[in-house]
């Protein structure tokens, strides 16, 4: 008898082993307000000539800048144009009135997040604040569904995730602003970043540096393998908010590259190899004049227009789309939700999955 039970628990862990590593794994990632007009179009030709914005307006052109728009936005976002073009899809380039857009009428930060990540565009969401997100989101979600239980992970860059995404009782493993890196079996990374944490930054508030919020994610994913995981950058917003165009490229570029790096880390991990897709966006756009672009909200125009990016085998590859269309925020979590096989069912409104997914087609 003993020897039937460890039989059968053997096949069943050996069942249950294969199936959490046959099911895909998804990274959503995101950089906070960053303009689709940077996306598609790389710098802009008005600001990074505009001493106002940018210290050395030569310099920036010197490593920013081409006439040609393909070499001008490679320029900026490499990974984007030379990887994602040709081996994932992107939507929201509004030259050919292709559009992506958020549905909230606010267009902050939390109620971008907030409309990403539950699905809903929820008229209550108004402020910044540390207040406590009452509806369902996807991670949470996720977290219970059978083979991703335990095996979610968010890390972002902004304080205030703590409170969009609920996490009181500590369901899933989440780390934001300058929290520290707390696990059961710390890297030496890790206790790095720790001590560069808690000695080496003045304002430990709000947003933490995006190199930091990196390299946490980057250590976790590598040791802990998880399957669903959420990054959140936020360095692009607060330049843009300073005012600074040169610091916001660079912002923008960094962020090219730590796509790039993740992209590269799960494809040479046998347990990510082939079976990881990215969901790549942001939670609003900005003012879509030369001088409006550093900010957003309700009556800036251009703060509703935002960008997506996909890449990875859950979807379809199109490169980037240049039919015209709109798309919204709020489909973003059903369309996850369906592409790993779940119906996304909270009490709260969700909206419609695109068909951008191959799997939520069969
Ligand atoms: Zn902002």
């Amino acid at each position: 008898m003993k020897i039937l039970i460890g039989l059968l628990s053997c096949l069943f862990s050996i069942t249950s082993y294969s199936q959490t590593a046959n099911q895909p794994n998804i990274f959503i990632i995101t950089t906070d307000g960053f303009r689709w007009k940077e996306v598609f179009n790389g710098a802009d030709s008005v600001i990074i000539n505009d001493p106002k914005y940018v210290s050395d307006t030569a310099l920036l052109n010197q490593i920013f800048w081409d006439d040609d728009l393909e070499i001008r936005r490679r320029k900026l976002m490499p990974f984007v144009w030379q990887t994602v073009k040709k081996q994932g899809t992107l939507y929201g380039n509004r030259n050919y009135e292709n559009n992506v857009s958020v549905v909230n009428p606010y267009r902050f930060s939390y109620a971008g997040y907030n409309e990403i990540l539950t699905g809903f565009a929820d008229p209550a969401r108004i402020a910044n604040r540390k207040k406590w997100n009452n509806n369902e989101n996807l991670l949470e979600f996720l977290n219970n569904q059978p083979g991703y239980k335990n095996k979610v992970a968010a890390f972002a860059s902004w304080n205030l995730f703590e409170y969009i995404l609920n996490n009181q009782q500590g369901n899933f493993y989440l780390n934001c602003g300058y929290e520290a890196i707390e696990h059961d079996s710390l890297t030496d990374t890790e206790v790095l970043a720790n001590l560069v944490q808690r000695s080496a930054v003045n304002d430990q508030e709000h947003t933490r540096n995006d190199m930091l919020t990196f390299v946490t994610a980057k250590e976790y994913i590598q040791a802990k393998h998880p399957k669903v995981v959420f990054v959140g950058f936020g360095e692009t917003d607060e330049f843009a908010h300073s005012g600074k165009y040169d610091e916001y490229l660079q912002s923008a570029h960094l962020f090219d590259e730590f796509i790039a790096q993740l992209w590269y880390l799960v494809n040479k991990d046998p347990f990510y190899k082939n079976n990881t897709s990215f969901i790549i966006t942001t939670d609003h756009g900005r003012g879509n004049k030369a001088g409006n672009w550093f900010k957003h909200g309700l009556f800036t125009s251009g703060s509703s227009n935002t960008w997506l990016m996909t890449l990875g085998p859950l979807f379809e590859t199109k490169g980037e789309l240049t039919g015209s269309g709109e798309i919204f925020n709020d489909q973003l979590a059903q369309t996850i939700a369906r592409s790993l096989g779940f119906n996304f069912t909270p009490l709260h409104p969700v909206g419609d999955p695109l068909t951008l997914s191959t799997a939520a087609r069969r």
